[in-house]
């Protein structure tokens, strides 16, 4: 299953064939998932994961996770859970 977004109505759709190009509602056309959307469909786990593997972090050495963004309880997931100021 793939995920793709109706360009006209903005709908969200899991679809089989990822060739389906018309949105089952309005009829507009499908496209598939930008990076943008995959990120703002993360949890906030993978969310945490997906920037300490992506950005520079001055904590981590080499790739391993650490106490910023790794187990789940942990600094960088725990800032994603708060409420922004
Ligand atoms: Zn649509």
């Amino acid at each position: 299953m793939i995920t793709k977004y109706c360009t006209k109505c903005g709908s969200k759709w899991l679809v089989s064939n990822p060739n389906a190009s018309e949105c089952p509602k309005c009829d507009g056309a499908l496209r598939g998932e930008t990076n943008g959307d995959k990120i703002r469909s993360m949890t906030d786990e993978e969310l945490a994961k997906w920037l300490c593997n992506n950005m520079d972090c001055p904590i981590c050495p080499g790739d391993s996770f650490c106490e910023v963004c790794g187990g789940l309880s942990n600094g960088l997931v725990k800032w994603l859970k708060q409420e922004a100021t």
